[in-house]
């Protein structure tokens, strides 16, 4: 069977040294990346100002308009500066210390380290596990005292300056959005990035605070919630309202949660979100074996091909895209898997739970009626990219959703939706000349064909009002 022009699954691809110059950048714009994400626990506002600027040329260059998320490191607990790295012995005493410049000073034949997080020794409690960079390293609590924690080291291994720390199922009291959140999101604004993706969100009124700070800046930015500790999967479906796209960041999940939980999670936060109508993103680890090999592992190929599946909306790249040799065939690779499965998964969507207004019953007729003539297209105007929205959360069966929009930003964050296929047109005041334009242009570019049927989705004036419609054209 040929291959569908059209790949439904959105790719993001995290920016790092390894892409982030300009001929792979535009390699990467011209090879699918629909969104680059910017990490922000490792980029400085020079470079985030910089690599943002690069993507605009690049994506006028290639004609082709990308997004831009940038990710805030939110609650973080990191280890502090070592001269050199300590190799940890299984069974070794070591302590944690939370006022800085005090590690090795407790005049005891016992090593330590600082940590950046002076409220530690009030969270944890004697037997809590502390996990450092990434669970490489593993110690359990075995005494508090004012100003450090004494640790016995249960999996033993190197540990390096500045590592990142994970208590899982510990209530960490650190901000959500911090001072460094704040000023990484006000250069973002100003680079006029397109979303905001905030790690560790606990609560829904995390993702709440974000919100207050954007709308305060007037920002029409959308805030995707990082799901990444068992606080936030116990509050599942109150931050999936809160957020307008939720991300399955199974890094961190995979560390705080039993790893056997992982896949449970992944279905769930998935499901619930097509039940409530947010995008969703998984990411992390799905071709990790690429960042030093060429081809991926076979159960890599899998693990894309259940996302795909199980019809989430986008597929990330972290350290493959970041550091990894093989950037572009990570993105390749994604997009011929997520092709190849898309034709396997036709007609799979459930009923949402939301959007039961009679708008909504107007975009599921228009999703029925392309689902029974093969090959064609579902077409839709959107302002603020809510029909759009609509129409991607009934997860048409084969047909691309074209989503013609007057505003830069919104065609930007519509790359974030499954199967939509943003294009930019300045609406007429009269609906059938908005109609006539956007099938000229389907047909000026080749995404459509004469003959091909069109299911058109958009307001039409009728007895001087405008009333919610389904039109079935073919394109002469
Ligand atoms: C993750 O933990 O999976 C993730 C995406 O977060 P980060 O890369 O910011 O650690």
């Amino acid at each position: 069977m040929p291959a569908d022009p059209f790949r439904r699954t959105k790719i993001i691809a995290t920016l790092g040294p390894a892409t982030e110059g300009e001929p792979m950048l535009e390699a990467l714009i011209r090879a699918g990346v629909d969104i680059f994400r910017l990490n922000m626990a490792h980029a400085s506002h020079d470079w985030t100002r910089g690599v943002i600027r690069r993507i605009r040329a690049l994506s006028t260059r290639a004609g082709r308009e990308v997004a831009v998320m940038m990710d805030i490191k939110g609650p973080e607990i990191r280890t502090g500066d070592l001269a050199t790295p300590l190799e940890l012995r299984a069974g070794e005493v070591f302590d944690f210390t939370v006022k800085p410049g005090t590690a090795g000073q407790s005049g005891e034949e016992v090593r330590s380290v600082d940590v950046n997080y002076q409220g530690l020794v009030h969270d944890i409690r004697v037997g809590d596990e502390v996990l450092v960079d990434n669970g490489l390293l593993r110690l359990e609590v075995l005494e508090k005292h004012e100003a450090r924690i004494r640790c016995r080291v249960v999996i033993p291994g190197e540990l390096k300056s500045r590592r990142h720390i994970n208590l899982p199922g510990v209530k960490v009291n650190l901000p959500s959005f911090t001072e460094k959140d704040r000023a990484d999101a006000s250069v973002g604004l100003e680079e006029g990035i397109d979303f905001l993706a905030l790690s560790f969100v606990r609560e829904a009124r995390d993702v709440e605070m974000l919100r207050d700070f954007l709308t305060e800046r007037k920002s029409r930015v959308r805030i995707i919630a990082k799901i990444e500790d068992r606080s936030a999967i116990a509050n599942l479906t109150s931050i999936v309202e809160a957020c307008d796209g939720l991300m399955i960041a199974r890094g961190d999940l995979g560390i705080e949660c039993p790893f056997e939980e992982l896949p449970v999670i992944q279905r769930r936060a998935v499901r619930a979100c097509l039940a409530q109508g947010r995008p969703v993103i998984v990411a992390t680890h799905m071709l990790e074996s690429m960042i030093t090999q060429p081809v991926p592992t076979r159960a890599e190929i899998t693990d894309v091909a259940n996302a795909v599946y199980e019809l989430a909306d986008c597929v990330m790249l972290s350290g493959e895209t970041t550091v990894g040799k093989y950037p572009l065939e990570c993105v390749g690779m994604l997009d011929t898997i997520a092709r190849r499965i898309e034709r396997e998964t036709a007609g799979d969507a459930g009923e949402p739970a939301v959007f039961t207004g009679e708008r909504m019953k107007v975009l599921k007729a228009a999703v029925v009626l392309a689902g029974q003539l093969p090959g064609s297209k579902i077409m839709t105007f959107t302002r603020h990219g809510f029909m759009a929205q609509g129409l991607a959360l009934l997860r048409p069966a084969h047909s691309p959703i074209f989503a013609f929009t007057p505003s830069l930003q919104v065609l930007r964050q519509l790359r974030l939706l499954r199967a939509v296929e943003p294009i930019l047109l300045e609406l007429a005041s009269d609906p059938n000349e908005s109609i006539e334009n956007a099938l000229a242009h389907l047909r000026r570019v080749g995404l459509a064909a004469p003959g091909d049927k069109i299911v058109i989705a958009t307001d039409i004036v009728a007895e001087d009002r405008l009333v919610d419609a389904v039109q079935l054209r073919t394109l002469r």
